[in-house]
């Protein structure tokens, strides 16, 4: 396949949070040579800036080696040049992200926070129209909240999440004109979904197993949150075991996800030295999430929603805008991107072995 030169690409990535120190590499390899993910195969980061600098756009999207980087930040802390590699490969995942988003609503909300911010009023206000129309009554208003948020997930996977996905294999596999063995799809998938939930690849980076099991909590308890909220009503269930499985899934995410805040804005990582609105919305929002819907169900407990209607109002607004907007255009979309990604180059290296 041919590949032009797009001079623009520079400009194009600067937009989503790119520092500039990557254009002072000088290309030693020193990144890629301590950077426990990189295989025979699979080399980077120095390879992408590389093809950044030559400004081969119509290949870099269909790489998808950026997903395969989990920014432990070694590559930047040995750089000689100081040009910040990690940085470079978090940026171009969101570069990605709004490649692969059919709507264009991701490249809007990547490119302005203010119409982010805009369309997060829009939601909360959505929400409050609706209470008006409830009478802010703590019954008909949970009721609400339980078919929304079943709705919304529905939603979103169908209309926004399954084409992106399709867009994203057009992309790596059929714009490479890759021949993958059918046999490839089948014996690939299992650890897909192995990635999808443990994020397990995250283990080569030595001495980050801390990080890896805050994360893998964090995933446990939001995945299990949204199960016993959606499918287990936990707001209205008498049942004890729910109940109590649903404190501790909520108390693992609002926990966890604080100490994410404070590292975030301790800055003293390398992983958390740059940080674009988008990284901060999935912190603080998963966190708003969590504590609220934990506090919600202490309420309930204890008698008192009526009298608290707010606490659960917050909550409902958090998950419209959590749902609505930072699931299907935000962060959170690289946890399913970095999964489909590590099969992708599993499919890959399997129709390249053909
Ligand atoms: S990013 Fe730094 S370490 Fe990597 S090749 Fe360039 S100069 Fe070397
Ligand atoms: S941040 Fe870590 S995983 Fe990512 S390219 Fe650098 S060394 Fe590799």
């Amino acid at each position: 396949m041919r590949y032009r030169v797009n001079p623009d690409l520079k400009l194009d990535l600067n937009r989503f949070g790119v520092k500039e120190d990557w254009q002072d590499c000088f290309h030693c390899g020193n990144c890629t040579a301590v950077c426990s993910l990189t295989e025979e195969n699979i080399l980077f980061p120095r390879r992408i800036i590389r093809n950044v600098q030559l400004g081969f756009k119509n290949k870099l999207v269909t790489d998808v080696d950026p997903w395969l980087c989990y920014y432990c930040g070694e590559c930047s802390e040995t750089c000689p040049r100081e040009a910040n590699p990690g940085e470079l490969m978090m940026s171009f995942r969101r570069w990605l992200t709004i490649k692969y988003d059919w709507t264009g609503i991701a490249r809007l909300f990547y490119k302005s926070l203010p119409a982010f911010l805009i369309a997060m009023i829009v939601v909360a206000i959505g929400i409050i129209v609706i209470g008006i129309t409830k009478d802010f009554k703590a019954e008909a208003m949970m009721e609400f909240g339980h078919k929304f948020e079943k709705y919304v997930i529905y939603a979103v996977a169908c209309l926004i999440l399954l084409p992106n996905l399709l867009r994203m294999f057009w992309f790596v596999i059929l714009k490479n004109k890759l021949k993958v063995p059918v046999f490839a799809y089948i014996s690939n998938s299992l650890s897909l979904f192995v990635n999808l939930f443990t994020q397990k690849n995250y283990l080569k980076c030595e001495g980050d197993t801390f990080r890896w099991v805050e994360h893998l909590l964090i995933v446990i308890g939001y995945l299990g949150l949204l199960v016993i909220t959606v499918f287990f009503n936990w707001f209205n269930t008498d049942s004890e075991t729910v109940k109590w499985i649903g404190y501790i899934v909520g108390a693992l995410v609002f926990i966890f996800t604080f100490d994410f805040v404070l590292k975030r804005s301790s800055k003293k990582r390398e992983s958390s030295k740059f940080s674009h609105p988008s990284d901060w919305m999935f912190v603080v929002w998963l966190f708003l999430l969590g504590l609220t819907a934990f506090i919600t169900r202490i309420l309930v407990d204890a008698g008192a929603i009526e009298n608290n209607l707010w606490v659960y109002f917050i909550h409902l607004i958090v998950i419209a805008q959590w749902g609505l907007l930072i699931v299907p255009f935000g962060k959170w979309t690289h946890f399913l991107y970095r999964a489909f990604a590590i099969y992708f180059s599993n499919l890959k290296q399997a129709a390249l072995m053909k």
